[in-house]
């Protein structure tokens, strides 16, 4: 199952995957082999918005747990997406790709503040659009940032890079027997709980109609083959 060849997309990176083979934090190497696939993606003529995560350095959930006050804990979070996105403008950067970075919570010795209209003409100009601290309140995570600037730069569809393949019947890591889904509905993943992104962001792409691929960035190459409709990935959307 693939989508038609969309023509703006929102690409969501957990922060996980810039740590590459470090147990935590930014790891340059592999932060530069992401952006040169998502160069060669841009290269084909994409409008590109980019949502990177922030789990690779903080989570609010891991610093609740540990005793601290969750929105406090979440506060930092966001700011941890930000350094991602920073490291990540950097990286394309230096591949020559022209890029701005947002942010929901207002930084501006560093980059811009969200501005949908703005947002646009930096698409309309060929430049990728990084939108950092998620929705920029806690209580939330960035799986909900970037449902919500999917809807409303009106993307054709949100790519979910992730550690896994697609989307499961049950935990792949846990189960050997575990099944991937080709395509799934948003309902059945909110009834089963399925582990795609959280709840409020799998509603909002429903409520929008926005489809959900979910695929692994961590092959090489991978970007491309899901957005030419060839790699293994799993679709979310209406039945
Ligand atoms: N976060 C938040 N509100 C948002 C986006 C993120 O409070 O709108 C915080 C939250 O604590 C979250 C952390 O930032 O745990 C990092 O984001 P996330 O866990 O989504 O990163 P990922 O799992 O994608 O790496």
């Amino acid at each position: 199952m693939s989508l038609p060849k969309p023509k703006r997309i929102l690409l969501k990176l957990s922060g996980e995957v810039l740590m590459g083979d470090q147990q935590f934090g930014i790891d340059p190497a592999f932060v530069a082999e992401l952006a040169a696939e998502v160069k060669a993606a841009k290269d084909t003529g994409l409008e590109l918005c980019l949502v990177i995560g922030g789990g690779n350095i903080f989570r609010g959930m891991a610093g609740a747990a540990k005793g601290m006050d969750r929105a406090q804990a979440d506060y930092m979070g966001m700011l941890a997406t930000v350094m991602n996105a920073l490291a990540m403008q950097n990286a394309l950067e230096q591949l020559g790709v022209p890029t701005r970075v947002q942010s929901a919570i207002e930084m501006d010795k560093v980059c811009e503040p969200v501005i949908r209209r703005r947002a646009e003409r930096h698409l309309e100009k060929g430049r990728v659009v990084i939108f950092a601290a998620g929705v920029g309140a806690p209580y939330f995570t960035t799986d909900s940032g970037a449902a919500l600037r999917a809807a409303e730069m009106k993307c054709d569809a949100l790519y979910k890079g992730t550690s896994v393949d697609g989307v499961y019947d049950s935990d792949p890591k846990k189960n050997a027997a575990a099944k991937r889904f080709e395509t799934v509905s948003y309902d059945r993943v909110l009834a089963d709980n399925l582990k795609v992104m959280d709840a409020s962001a799998v509603a909002l792409c429903r409520d929008n109609a926005i489809p959900i691929v979910v695929f692994s960035i961590r092959e090489k190459g991978n970007l491309a083959r899901v957005l030419a409709g060839e790699g293994v990935q799993t679709v979310v959307q209406k039945d």
